[in-house]
C-alpha cells in the first residue's frame, strides 16, 4: 500500500516478545522487563491474523524480532504459519544468535528465508560487558549453526559504539571474509535505555569508511544499508546510518509490538492498538497506521533522543 508520501509500504516488523535472554546495555534495563500479563500480549492467533491483514494490504516481507524472538516458545509455529500466508514472500528473523545451535535447522524447516544475527564485538570480555549476561562463544556458535543449517545471505549486525567497539571495525569487517555473510555497522540510536552512553558513543557510519580505506562501493539493494565490499570478501559491508543520515524518504515499513501496538514510525510515540480486534478491524487499523506514517522523524543525536517512548526490546529493533 502506498502512503501519503508516495512510499510503497511492503515490510512489517513484528516483535513476537519483549523478553530476552541477554540484557544489552543500549537496549534494555539490567533487571529485565516489567512483565506484562499474558492478557495484554498478542496471542499467536492474533499475530497470524495481523500478518494476514498486513498481507491483504500489500505487505510482502515479514521480519520477526523482539526482544529475542527465539526465547518465544511457539516461535517455530509462528514462523511456519507466517510463511504459509499468501502474499508473504519473505520471512526473516533478527536474533542475538545464542539459541541458534538448538533452533537453526528447525527455523529453516519452518520456512524462514533469512537470518540477521547481532554481534557487537569479538572480544569475550567486551561481549559479556555489553550483553551483561552473554558469552561470545554462544553467539559465534549461533552464526556457524545458521550457516550449517543452510542459511545463506546471512547478515551480522554490529551496533557501532564509540569507546566500545570502534577499535574493532577491521576485525568485525573481517567476518565478511571468514563467512559468506554481510557485516553491517548500525549507528547507535539514542533510545530511552541508553542514556549512559555519552556523546563519544555516537560514532557516524563514515568512521567505518575511514577505518577501511580498501572498501569499494558495490551494487545497492532496496535495504537501508549502504553497501561496500572488502577485496576477496564473501559478503558485503553495510552502513546503516540511522542517526547521521536517516532514510525516512525511502521508508517502507510498519511495526507491530508484542503487546499489539502498531507503530507508523520507530521514533514516534504514536501507536494504534490492535489487541482484541478481528481480521476486518486489523485491516482498518493497518490502513490507518500506513496513512499516519510521518514524512520524517525528528532529528536524533546524543542530545536529541528518540520520541519512541519505549526501549528497543519493546518495539522490535
Ligand atoms: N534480540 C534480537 C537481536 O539482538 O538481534 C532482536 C531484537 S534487537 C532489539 C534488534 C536489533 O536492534 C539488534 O541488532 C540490536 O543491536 C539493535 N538495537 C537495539 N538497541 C539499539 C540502539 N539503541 N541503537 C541501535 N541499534 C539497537
Ligand atoms: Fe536482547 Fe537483542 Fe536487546 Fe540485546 S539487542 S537485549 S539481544 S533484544
Amino acid at each position: 500500500m502506498v502512503d501519503r508520501y508516495g512510499r510503497d509500504i511492503y515490510y512489517l516488523r513484528l516483535s513476537v516478545t519483549d523478553r530476552c535472554n541477554l540484557r544489552c546495555r543500549y537496549c534494555m534495563p539490567a533487571d529485565g522487563i516489567c512483565k506484562k500479563s499474558h492478557l495484554e500480549m498478542l496471542t499467536e492467533d492474533e499475530m497470524i491474523t495481523a500478518v494476514q491483514a498486513a498481507a491483504s494490504l500489500g505487505i510482502r516481507k515479514l521480519r520477526l524480532t523482539g526482544g529475542e524472538p527465539l526465547v518465544k516458545k511457539n516461535i517455530l509455529s509462528i514462523c511456519e504459519r507466517s510463511a504459509a500466508i499468501e502474499g508473504i514472500n519473505e520471512v526473516c528473523v533478527t536474533t542475538n544468535g545464542t539459541l541458534l545451535p538448538q533452533l537453526a535447522k528447525d527455523l529453516r524447516a519452518a520456512g524462514v528465508d533469512r537470518l540477521n544475527i547481532s554481534l557487537d564485538t569479538l572480544n569475550p570480555d567486551k561481549y559479556a560487558y555489553i550483553t551483561r549476561i552473554g558469552t561470545l562463544d554462544q553467539a559465534i556458535r549461533g552464526i556457524e549453526s545458521a550457516l550449517e543449517a543452510g542459511f545463506d545471505r546471512l547478515k551480522i549486525n554490529a551496533v557501532l559504539i564509540g569507546g566500545f567497539n570502534d577499535d574493532e571495525i577491521a576485525a568485525l569487517a573481517e567476518l565478511s571474509r571468514r563467512y559468506p555473510a554481510d557485516v553491517r555497522f548500525i549507528e547507535l540510536m539514542p533510545m530511552t535505555e541508553n542514556e549512559e552512553f555519552g556523546q563519544q558513543a555516537y560514532v557516524p557510519g563514515s568512521a567505518v569508511l575511514a577505518a577501511l580505506p580498501e572498501l569499494t562501493q558495490t551494487e545497492q539493494n532496496d535495504g537501508v544499508a549502504k553497501l561496500y565490499r572488502l577485496p576477496d570478501a564473501l559478503g558485503n559491508i553495510g552502513l546503516i546510518s540511522a542517526v547521521s543520515s536517516h532514510f525516512c524518504a525511502a521508508c517502507n515499513r510498519i511495526r507491530l509490538t508484542a503487546d499489539g501496538k502498531l507503530k507508523p514510525c520507530l521514533h514516534s510515540a504514536q501507536e494504534y492498538s490492535i489487541k482484541g480486534l478481528d481480521y476486518a478491524g486489523m485491516c482498518k487499523a493497518m490502513e490507518r497506521v500506513i496513512q499516519a506514517k510521518p514524512a520524517c522523524h525528528a532529528p536524533l543525536s546524543a542530545a536529541e533522543r528518540s520520541n519512541a517512548g519505549r526501549n528497543m526490546n519493546q518495539i522490535g529493533g
